[in-house]
């Protein structure tokens, strides 16, 4: 058996790095993952290969608040999935966008 990989399908970025770089690992609806074109277990997108497949920004709305990964709260801290890339926090967090398919930091 095979496990899916933590790397982004389209652009190859890992989402859920075990070094210092930040992570991209949440959780959308299924409406925004089947308007991606991806199966639901059919790996992992980066928040910019995300956007760019569903042709808008994320918002906080399309993230379910009621799962760990999408908690902002400092009870994750100590979570790989917490140190994330200003992009994610800002979606997560409904904060002003930035811009469009900017890079990962
Ligand atoms: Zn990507």
């Amino acid at each position: 058996m095979t496990y899916p990989t933590t790397e982004c399908v389209d652009c190859g970025t890992e989402c859920l790095p075990t070094d210092d770089r930040r992570a991209e690992w949440y959780i959308v609806t299924d409406q925004v993952w089947a308007a991606a074109g991806i199966d639901k277990l059919g790996g992992c997108l980066c928040i910019g290969c995300l956007e760019s497949r569903i042709g808008r920004q994320l918002t906080a709305a399309d993230f379910p608040a009621d799962v760990p990964v999408n908690d902002l709260s400092p009870t994750w801290d100590h979570k790989a999935f917490s140190w994330r890339t200003p992009r994610l926090t800002a979606r997560l967090s409904g904060q002003l966008p930035l811009p469009f398919g900017e890079a990962i930091a």
